[in-house]
């Protein structure tokens, strides 16, 4: 409920700074905006986003027919500055990030776990970590199932794959006509690492995967995982397309987590996952475009909101995850062009301790990160906005024409359970007609 009622706040605020009310109606599309001009738009909406914690450029020039000082007038819209999903083409040389989960394990409205999705000016897109909750935010992205067919895992932690199952089965669902690729770190046993994971996720779904066997595109129920040694440094564990990506071990609960170095076209995007601050970050994450790391709830926080005993909280806090003035330091290590801190509750009570303590230790660019927040990245800026996005979205048409499945291959029930069907046929058959006579088709009923 509290989500439905910020997101009607978000809708309301965008009808406001565009002037266009037809938006809520549902009577007018969101204009179609080249990346071009999004680039000299006013930043305004930063305040909104991030309470002032990220760092953007300033207008540098005025909409044609507004005011001197480009603010005003009455019959122009001023200049828009939110993400709306699929309004917005990215550029050849351009990346964009966008934060589908920043929370904790237990997943809440606001924040779902750990999820980002990076896309490339060359068409590529990759998904780190998909954790709980985070298919929906997924979801709202509106980009073809089709493309969203790489995931990298940091680690096995649920907050960090709890949705994967969700992308998988229903992004086969939704058009994705492939196997979904994932990639993910071994373990100090076979036990503890992706494939067993994914194996026996895969198993888990026997049921769900068997009952939609001849019924639908069949070419998505696949799961086509690579495991990787965890003890790379800095080893390239995927290399297509112009782009490499690597990996090196995090420390963090047990032998296995990894962190991720992405590099295309001249810029170093680095994905860090949960850890203790280790010094394969502060070597391979050094002079990134944009590092994101991991920024746990500060210890008093811990204890009085999370009701973590103390002794936990600081085993907790500080020792298997980092905490912000860690986070910090890591970052005045590294010095990346923007910092991006998550793994926290932001809240209006939380979001002034997390600062306070990282500026104990860092001064440089900072996003404290929220769902939906975005990065434009860009040779000579990185923007910062957040997304507004449409509650009532369906997933996009599928990219490719749909396999028809093999109608025999369905499994069917028992005679018993069949013999519990009521007579249907005569209600039924009306749509039959309706649906075969306009497509031309000659379904019959069971
Ligand atoms: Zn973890
Ligand atoms: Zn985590």
């Amino acid at each position: 409920m509290a989500r439905i009622e910020r997101v009607a706040l978000n809708l309301l605020s965008v009808a406001i700074v565009t002037g266009i009310s037809g938006y809520i109606l549902g009577c007018a599309p969101v204009e179609r905006e080249p990346a071009s001009q999004a680039a000299t738009e006013p930043k305004a909406q930063q305040e909104e986003a991030g309470q002032g914690d990220q760092v953007g450029e300033q207008p540098d020039q005025a909409p044609e027919g507004a005011d001197a000082a480009g603010l005003y007038s009455p019959v122009k819209a001023r200049a828009r500055d939110f993400y709306a999903p699929n309004t917005e083409d990215l550029g050849p040389d351009e990346m964009r990030l966008i934060a589908c989960g920043t929370g904790m394990p237990t997943a809440r409205p606001k924040q779902a776990a750990s999820c980002w999705l990076l896309e490339l000016g060359n068409g590529d897109k990759f998904i780190f970590d998909i954790g709980t909750g985070s298919a929906e935010r997924v979801s709202a992205l509106q980009i073809p199932y089709n493309y969203l067919d790489k995931v990298f895992l940091s680690h096995l932690h649920t907050d960090h794959f709890g949705d994967l199952d969700a992308l998988f089965v229903g992004g086969a669902l939704a058009g994705r006509q492939k196997p979904l690729r994932v990639w993910g770190p071994s373990g100090a046993t076979p036990e503890r690492g992706t494939k067993y994971a994914l194996d026996h996720l895969r198993k888990a779904l026997t049921w769900d995967i068997d009952g939609r066997q001849g019924l639908t595109d069949p070419r998505g129920f696949h799961l086509n995982v690579t495991e990787f040694d965890y003890m790379g440094m800095n080893e390239v564990i995927y290399q297509e397309n112009g782009v490499t990506i690597r990996s090196f071990p995090a420390i963090h609960s047990l032998d296995g987590p990894v962190s991720f170095v992405v590099e295309w076209n001249g810029f170093k995007f680095v994905f860090g996952g949960d850890t203790y601050p280790n010094k394969w970050y502060a070597k391979y994450a050094k002079g990134a475009d944009l590092a994101i790391h991991e920024c746990f709830i500060a210890v008093p926080d811990m204890i009085e909101k999370f009701k973590f005993t103390p002794q936990s909280a600081l085993a907790v806090g500080t020792q298997i995850h980092t905490a912000p003035e860690a986070f910090g330091k890591v970052m005045s290590i590294i010095k990346p062009r923007m910092a991006v801190a998550y793994h926290f509750f932001k809240d209006f009570d939380t979001t002034a301790a997390i600062s306070d303590r990282i500026r104990t230790t860092y001064d440089g660019p900072l996003s404290l990160s929220i769902d939906y927040m975005v990065w434009n990245i860009t040779k000579d800026e990185i923007r910062v906005r957040m997304a507004v996005v449409d509650e009532d979205v369906w997933p996009p048409p599928a990219t490719e024409k749909p396999q028809l499945p093999d109608a025999t291959t369905r499994i069917p029930y028992s005679p018993e359970i069949s013999g519990g069907r009521l007579d249907m046929k005569k209600v039924l058959q009306p749509t039959y007609d309706e649906i075969n006579k306009q497509y031309g088709i000659h379904e019959k009923q069971e």
